[in-house]
């Protein structure tokens, strides 16, 4: 069966001798280097294994690359609006929080601090905007394949090699890899310079995600102006992602030496931060000026009442929170979904502008018990091969696809549980095949995998002003092309990079000849 196919940066496969030295060579950087994480398996403090990773940088076309990068900046302002606008939260979230609880907790966090006056007007946004390669042209807006470029996939026509990109999801909590995005670069950029192809270098694009996101960080300190508080990361009772974390924490001390960062779980400061009258946030006797959450975005981070009275206390505090509760809630799939649908991009942008931002957006779909409820429910029952069903949840595995997509269909009917999902269409992108390099396998896997960028975004700004607005570097993530699921720490993909090349796509009208 044929389908689309992204060249490698260099032809493979690798000749045995050479791939032996290369891959021991390879996995070495990537442990001395800090592209590592904890092992799930055998979890200890005192030790790191490397994250898995392709050894050579991924084919990504050039012109898709740098659009998303330019559009960065305009989806930081549409997050940032979108978080300020309680009736657009409250309105997308209705049907949601009536029966997810999870949504309904927070929700009901953002308004208890609505009520009462947010004590910080700022937020920081740390955002992550990941985007797939789209061949089916069934979705691109403006489609017209040059009937030289398609090809036939299980009785589709697919795009060859791709017509678009697609954004998969918006993230607005924990927006991870600043770090170990860059480092794979680096790793790859080695691993180049090893076969003797330093003429390939250029094609790897600068990426300075770490210090883009710390700046932000830092630039949130300053705004709180009292050179003894302290940036708190809030982290997980166990961290697997630890390098990624600890290199942000490093970069911080190495760009403002007088900033200290802590780490505490959420537990924690349950038991020992304290409020004051003047709405600061005390841990451990030290005032915390920026909450940057690398855990709450999930159900089990709250392991009781504990748990949900801190996030609410650290919400009610004058700490700049990123994200500030109302920017978690704008980063939830249902806005997501709520703000594909017609004349609502409008509300937030200028329509031109609206125009290019709705191209990026491939099929979404509301389940609520409703006509168009309905509606999406046959069409997927009709071809559910052709979409993806996805709950109110954030770090990987929670999907549904193929035919999971009907079985929970069919098991939730006409109950109101629907409300708690959403349908979105299938994104096929183009494959390419390369090395896997994975820490449960002593070999090399030699596989064909498909790609996920993200580009990172920070934004500082309060209701009224931005104050800043920039796109700071980007993350490539890579899976097997037969896997669903991509993530990293959740275990199913791997750290990579882009290798930019000018291709032909025929059908996009943003990007047509
Ligand atoms: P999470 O918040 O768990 O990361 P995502 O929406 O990013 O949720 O989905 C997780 C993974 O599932 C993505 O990284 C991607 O690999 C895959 N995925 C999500 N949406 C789609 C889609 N529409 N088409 C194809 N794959 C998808
Ligand atoms: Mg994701």
């Amino acid at each position: 069966m044929e389908v689309p196919r992204l060249e490698t940066c260099i032809p493979l496969p690798l000749e045995n001798v050479v791939l032996e030295e290369l891959v021991d060579k390879a996995k070495d950087w990537a442990l001395m280097n800090g592209a590592a994480m904890r092992s799930k398996l055998k979890f200890s403090k005192n030790e790191l294994q490397f994250a898995p990773f392709m050894l050579l940088p991924s084919t990504f076309p050039k012109r898709e690359f740098e659009k998303a990068v330019e559009i960065q900046p305009i989806l930081n302002e549409l997050m940032h609006k979108v978080a300020h606008n309680y009736e657009f939260l409250s309105e997308s979230l209705k049907s949601t929080i009536e029966v997810d609880d999870f949504t309904k907790r927070l929700f009901h966090i953002y308004e208890t601090v609505r009520n009462e006056g947010f004590a910080q007007p700022i937020s920081l946004g740390l955002i992550r905007s990941d985007l797939m390669l789209e061949s089916d042209p069934e979705t691109c807006i403006g489609k017209e394949c040059c009937p030289k470029n398609v090809i036939e996939k299980q009785g589709r026509v697919l795009c060859n090699p791709y017509c678009c990109w697609k954004q998969v999801e918006v993230n607005t909590i924990a927006s991870g890899f600043g770090w170990l995005g860059p480092a794979s670069r680096v790793i790859q950029r080695y691993v180049l310079q090893e076969l003797g192809r330093v003429d390939l270098l250029p094609h790897l694009p600068e990426n300075n995600a770490l210090q883009g996101l710390c700046g932000g960080m830092i630039e949130a300190w300053k705004l709180y102006g009292k050179p003894e508080s302290v940036i708190l990361f809030v982290v997980e009772d166990v961290s697997y992602n630890i390098c990624d974390q600890r290199f942000h924490e490093f970069e911080i001390r190495k760009m403002e030496p007088k900033v200290r960062v802590i780490r505490r779980t959420l537990t924690d400061l349950g038991k020992r931060s304290v409020l004051t009258k003047e709405k600061k946030l005390i841990i451990d006797d030290l005032e915390v000026a920026v909450v940057y959450y690398r855990a709450g975005y999930e159900p089990g981070h709250y392991h009781s009442e504990l748990e949900w009275e801190t996030r609410l206390k650290v919400e009610r505090s004058c700490a700049i929170k990123c994200p500030s509760i109302q920017y978690h809630l704008a980063g939830t799939k249902r806005v997501q979904q709520a703000l594909a649908s017609p004349a609502v991009l409008e509300k937030f942008l200028d329509p031109s502008i609206a125009a290019t931002v709705r191209e990026i957006f491939t099929g979404l779909y509301s389940l609520d018990l409703s006509d168009e409820g309905n509606a999406a429910v046959e069409m997927a029952l009709k071809n559910p091969a052709h979409y993806v069903l996805k709950p109110q949840r954030e770090g990987g595995g929670n999907n549904l696809y193929g035919d999971e997509v009907k079985t929970m269909l069919e098991k939730i009917g006409k109950s109101k549980e629907r409300c708690a999902w959403i349908l979105m269409e299938r994104i096929i992108p183009p494959v390419q095949r390369c090395y896997l390099i994975h820490p449960k396998s002593d070999a090399p896997l030699y596989t064909d995998v498909v790609s996920e960028l993200g580009i990172f975004g920070v934004i500082i700004g309060d209701e009224k002003v931005i104050q800043k607005n920039f796109q700071v570097g980007h993350m490539l993530r890579t899976k097997i092309a037969t896997s669903n699921e991509g993530g990293v720490s959740a275990g199913y993909g791997a750290l990579d990079s882009p290798f930019l090349v000018e291709m032909e796509s025929c059908c996009h009208p943003a990007v047509k000849k």
